[in-house]
């Protein structure tokens, strides 16, 4: 039930700017399809789903094509959960829905920091001639957050420009997660905006991505670094960047589906 949850899940089917392989659009169904393959009990947190009072709202009917429009649809509906006092949980669509979500999570907590997985910097200025795309999203969030509350992990993707305009504005991790502990403890009890760009993970054991980028962390790897975040005040998510068509084994979707499990339990007690 809406009213008793505290936790609104959603699906942002938006994958218009994709430069490479689209198909992220059709992550939220697969997922919705695939998780009931999935133990709702975490034996990593000794959690369970059914504990929690999470609300599935469904998919966005989002403008694609337009994509102002789209991230206006975003922006709009995540500040509606906000004012009502939920924690939105966004399932991507594309890197850029992450913006629509922020720009209302920004008015919000205006204390806002993000913590950013991905292979990607996503800190160009522009690219393919436009300012919105999955490779700015983090430089467009930057514009709203300024120097020093992006902190990046993972990162093996970028040109040398990004790099270098990174510095001392947003703290880059490259190809790994070192650093996060301190990350963490300097974050304590700040609104944190948790944004998880699947691609982070290596090829080999998720295929279905737009943009694979190889030499990348692995599930428990990964999952390591997701409980590493438990102590602090995720006060929204999202993940991003799945792209179901592009892996015809499932393996990819599932493995999106386990996470987002350990995800919506690592807020639970
Ligand atoms: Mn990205
Ligand atoms: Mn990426």
């Amino acid at each position: 039930m809406y009213e008793q949850s505290d936790t609104v899940l959603f699906g942002a089917p938006f994958d218009s700017t994709a430069s490479f392989r689209p198909g992220s659009r059709f992550a939220p169904r697969h997922m919705r399809e695939d998780s009931c393959g999935l133990e709702t009990y975490s034996p990593y947190q000794d959690r369970d789903l059914e504990n929690t009072s999470i609300f599935d709202a469904g998919d966005l009917e989002l403008c694609i094509g337009d994509t102002r429009t789209a991230l206006a649809q975003i922006e709009g509906f995540v500040s509606q959960l906000l004012h009502e006092k939920k924690r939105p949980v966004m399932l991507g669509g594309e890197h850029l829905v992450s913006l629509g979500a922020i720009r209302a999570m920004s008015k919000q907590y205006h204390d806002l920091h993000i913590i950013h997985f991905d292979a990607h910097a996503d800190l160009r200025d522009s690219y393919l001639g436009t300012e919105l795309s999955h490779a700015t999203v983090i430089r467009r969030v930057w514009d709203i957050l300024g120097d020093g509350r992006i902190y990046q992990f993972g990162i093996r993707s970028g040109d040398r420009g990004e790099f270098f305009w990174a510095e001392n504005r947003v703290h880059t991790q490259k190809f790994n997660f070192n650093g996060l502990e301190d990350t963490v403890n300097a974050l304590r009890g700040k609104p944190i905006y948790f944004t998880l760009d699947l691609d982070v993970l290596d090829p080999s054991c998720f295929p279905g991505t737009g943009t694979p980028e190889a030499g990348g962390v692995s599930f428990s790897e990964l999952l390591d670094a997701v409980l590493l975040l438990k102590p602090l005040n995720i006060v929204g998510f999202d993940m991003v960047e799945l792209s179901p068509p592009l892996d015809h084994s499932g393996v990819s979707t599932a493995t999106a589906c386990k996470l987002l499990r350990e995800l919506l339990l690592l807020g639970s007690v």
